[in-house]
């Protein structure tokens, strides 16, 4: 008899490795391929690695070379994802005890790639650059846990931020075709899915190497239509050159759409902005920002910010840090700018020293931690509802609508709530991040 082999598969990275990861596991499930959560059972190891920033390169390889170093006889250690996709060739160096490599555009070649793999284990293969086959793979549109799913609705990046890698690894924008997409959600809505979670390099640009204007507008509308039992979307990374009039009413008019936007800026000084190659300036965005409140009064806004970018000047940080005061956004990641190999940002002139990007870090985050603390009293008092998540040492815990998995705060909930039921709670105190409510 042949043995049935298992597979372990480590995702690293962001939401939408997260879906290409359940692509892949689709696909080794589909050839009788079966999984195990522990790598040292596993008879064939896969690591989707991130390449985003140095930082995320660094603990990819990290995770990579030690499970190499525990490999046993037997064993296959496959490397997936941005890493082989940014290094090329030069990646079979860096891990030498791994047996193969798989691009991102590829992930749907795994089935192929492990069955090379076990049968001649010396050959290494190195699977880069565009796939055999079609690029487009409906096995690899989400990823589900608990009542949520992400929804992967694109691939890839048409714009040229100066600072970022991720047009390299994943190439020009590819939107998904609406239908597949569609019925996905459709999908996911009639299995139990209650918040889907729309994920892109730029959401708002969906649909516009179609030449479709106002394409996501017109997803939403047909995901809606398809799922009317679903009870959250959620938008993430929307361009701030790209939500449009018709966005916002759309926010504004159906329910199901999460009163949440995520609009990463980066910056707010001219001169950063123009360094970073994002065509907005700050007064452009205050209008946004108050066109949007004005239509949605409850409108969460989510944005991030590079910190320490070459040739930001203290004057140029201090701007930044005055435009956040004033914009009091209600949740804000920052990042220290990360000098990424081969990006126009890497080569400029004025390149900031570490201890002065973490210092202002440092204060960026306390000035936002001040804002979100803030933002939490008001909600003292009110009604939310929340989707419940987990339940542990007697305290429940879930997210509200101003809540994006992994990255925002937490509603603490005393008492044991059933994990993907929605149920109204209302707030009693406050956190720096997160809040506690009681039912
Ligand atoms: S829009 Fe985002 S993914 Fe695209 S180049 Fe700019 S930072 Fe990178």
């Amino acid at each position: 008899m042949v043995k049935t082999l298992n597979f372990c598969l480590i995702t690293l990275g962001c939401p939408k490795n997260q879906v290409d990861s359940q692509g892949m596991e689709k696909k080794l499930l589909q050839l009788g391929y079966r999984p195990t959560s522990t790598p040292r059972k596993a008879d064939i190891i896969i690591v989707n690695t991130c390449g985003f920033i140095e930082k995320a390169r660094e603990e990819s390889l990290k995770v990579a070379k030690e499970l190499a170093k525990k490999k046993r006889k037997g064993q296959f250690l496959l490397i997936a994802g941005c890493l082989p996709q940014l290094w090329g060739r030069k990646i079979a160096e860096e891990i030498p005890e791994a047996d193969a490599f798989l691009g991102t555009k590829r992930w749907m070649e795994i089935g192929e790639l492990v069955s090379r793999v076990v049968e001649s284990p010396e050959e290494k293969p190195i699977l880069l650059g565009d796939p055999q086959g079609p690029s487009f793979d409906s096995d690899g549109l989400s990823t589900t846990w608990g009542s949520s799913a992400y929804l992967k609705i694109s691939e890839g990046c048409s714009s040229k931020c100066a600072f970022c890698t991720i047009p390299t690894i994943k190439g020009p924008a590819r939107s998904f075709p609406r239908q597949a997409l569609v019925e996905e959600a459709r999908r996911l809505v009639e299995e139990g899915v209650k918040e889907i979670i729309l994920v892109a390099q730029d959401t708002t640009a969906y649909g516009l190497d179609r030449g479709e204007k106002d394409g996501l507008v017109t997803l939403v509308e047909e995901i809606l239509e398809a799922a009317p039992a679903l009870k959250w979307l959620r938008i993430m990374y929307a361009s701030p050159l790209r939500v449009t009039e018709r966005l916002i009413q759309a926010m504004s008019s159906y329910p199901q759409i999460c009163h949440y936007l995520d609009i990463p800026i980066q910056h707010a000084h001219p001169e950063v902005l123009k360094r970073m190659r994002r065509p907005y300036n700050a007064e452009k965005i205050k209008g946004l920002v108050n066109q949007i409140r004005q239509t949605i009064p409850d409108i969460a806004i989510r944005t991030t910010f590079i910190v320490g970018y070459p040739g930001e000047t203290e004057e140029a940080f201090r701007f930044l840090v005055d435009f956040v005061e004033e914009m009091a956004f209600d949740r804000v990641g920052v990042f220290v700018y990360s000098r990424e190999e081969g990006t126009p940002a890497a080569s400029l002139p004025d390149q900031v020293p570490e201890e002065v990007k973490e210092e202002r870090f440092q204060k960026l985050m306390a000035v936002q931690q001040r804002i979100s603390y803030e933002k939490n009293l008001k909600l003292v008092g009110k009604e939310l509802e929340i989707l419940v998540e987990g339940y542990g040492q007697g305290l429940s815990v879930g997210r509200s609508y101003r809540d994006a998995p992994e990255i925002d705060g937490m509603v603490l909930v005393k008492g044991k709530l059933k994990p993907g039921e929605m149920v109204k709670v209302r707030v009693v105190e406050a956190l720096e991040y997160d809040l506690v409510a009681a039912i």
